[in-house]
């Protein structure tokens, strides 16, 4: 991500998870620290969805860029794009990635990113 990149998340950051734990917090004024933590931990959740996705589609490029079949090095044929669920550790519920199906010509490998 560029320094205008990061610039422009933490000021979306702010204004997501700030707003929302601030108003929050108005609410639970004598919250507990494991409670703090949990309210803190399910504002996060957006934010983080929103990096994974944006990372796992810089790698679906470099991925698609390569265009070779790593069995046996032929070329791939793309093969249009498909939604996929991920569910990741820590997540309470999937993440919606869209990414290129790409099949090689020659042995029928099929590649579907992330791996
Ligand atoms: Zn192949």
């Amino acid at each position: 991500m560029s320094q205008a990149g990061r610039a422009v998340a933490r000021v979306e950051l702010e204004a997501v998870v700030g707003e929302a734990l601030r108003a929050w917090q108005q609410e639970h004024p004598r919250a507990t620290l494991d409670e703090i933590v949990a309210a803190v931990d399910t504002a996060l959740l957006p934010v983080r969805s929103a990096y994974i996705g944006e990372l796992a589609a810089a790698e679906e490029a470099a991925v698609t860029a390569e265009q070779r079949c790593p069995e046996c090095g032929k070329g791939m044929q793309q093969r249009g794009r498909h939604r996929r669920e991920v569910l990741i550790p820590g997540q309470a519920s999937a993440i919606k990635l869209e990414r290129t199906q790409s099949v090689c010509s020659s042995c029928g490998r099929s590649l579907f990113p992330p791996r």
